[in-house]
């Protein structure tokens, strides 16, 4: 018997995540975006590109060269953000055996774990693709949540985190109405999740930093929504689903080191269930 929903962190009900890939050194400018609005997000470097030397330009945009970040730069750049894996060599795992997609995954965890200091468990899938068996392959390594390139245009959490669907990419026409329908929601209207993607480099190529600044000043620094790092979002939701209740339902005990909070059913009132407590509703 469950005689609560669930919340997010502070009994907010709505949170904001982002995803940007590659590593390159547009992402300094995208996180001084990120931290005027007080807001999150997660980049998923490969660990074998982390040299600024490296220069690379995108078949789409093929006037555009864009330097990669440094390795030494990794904990200055994405203080405060988090780093995922998004494959050693940015290979297409589908097209890899078993032996190379390991080594893809391990080798540039490893790497990114060398720089950041501390475990990286999220990744990106590169190219957006994957399959079942690279998913299983994902799971088997212990990597806690992958994102795909598939737009959701909705607000819910994947029910797998590992192939874990966007709300949006940052370039679609839908991300105007998305932002307005996701400020929009009452507080009563349940979990929602607004998880937008994409690449810092775009905005170079297309000249448009100041479409992606408009999109964080709508939805920065705003007290209802929980800004969080994908993993943290991740971490949240295991916290939640670890939650041990009574047969009656009344008695809720929080095994994991993360305050939760929950929505008591019959009252509406929001409870704080702290680390390690065991609360009676
Ligand atoms: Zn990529």
């Amino acid at each position: 018997m469950k005689n609560y929903s669930y919340l997010f962190p502070g009994g907010r009900t709505k949170a904001l995540t982002f995803s940007y890939d590659d590593g390159v050194i547009a992402d300094r400018r995208l996180i001084e975006i990120f931290r005027e609005n007080g807001l999150k997000g997660t980049f998923n470097l490969n660990g074998a590109s982390l040299c600024a030397d490296k220069v690379s330009c995108w078949a789409r945009y093929p006037q555009t060269r864009v330097r990669h970040v440094d390795a030494a730069e990794v904990p200055e750049i994405y203080e405060g953000m988090e780093v995922a894996g998004h494959g050693l060599q940015h290979l297409c795992m589908e097209d890899l055996n078993d032996t190379e997609i390991t080594d893809e995954v391990h080798r540039d965890r490893t790497k990114l774990e060398a720089v950041t200091g501390y475990p990286v468990k999220g990744y990106a899938y590169a190219f957006g693709r994957y399959n079942a068996r690279v998913v299983e392959r994902l799971r088997g390594m212990g990597v806690a949540y992958a994102r795909t390139v598939v737009p959701t245009h909705g607000f819910g959490l994947p029910a797998e985190f590992l192939t874990w669907h966007p709300t949006v990419h940052h370039d679609d026409e839908q991300i105007l109405p998305l932002t307005d329908r996701f400020l929009g929601l009452p507080d009563d209207s349940g979990f929602s999740l607004f998880y937008i993607w994409g690449h810092s480099y775009e905005f170079e190529a297309k000249n448009n930093w100041e479409h992606m600044e408009d999109v964080c000043r709508r939805l920065g620094n705003r007290d209802e929504i929980w800004y969080a790092a994908n993993i943290e979002v991740y971490d949240y939701v295991q916290s939640l689903k670890g939650l041990r209740t009574s047969a009656d339902g009344n008695l809720i005990q929080n095994l994991s080191c993360t305050d939760v909070w929950l929505l008591k059913t019959e009252t509406k009132e929001k409870i704080c269930v702290p680390a390690g407590k065991l609360v009676r509703l």
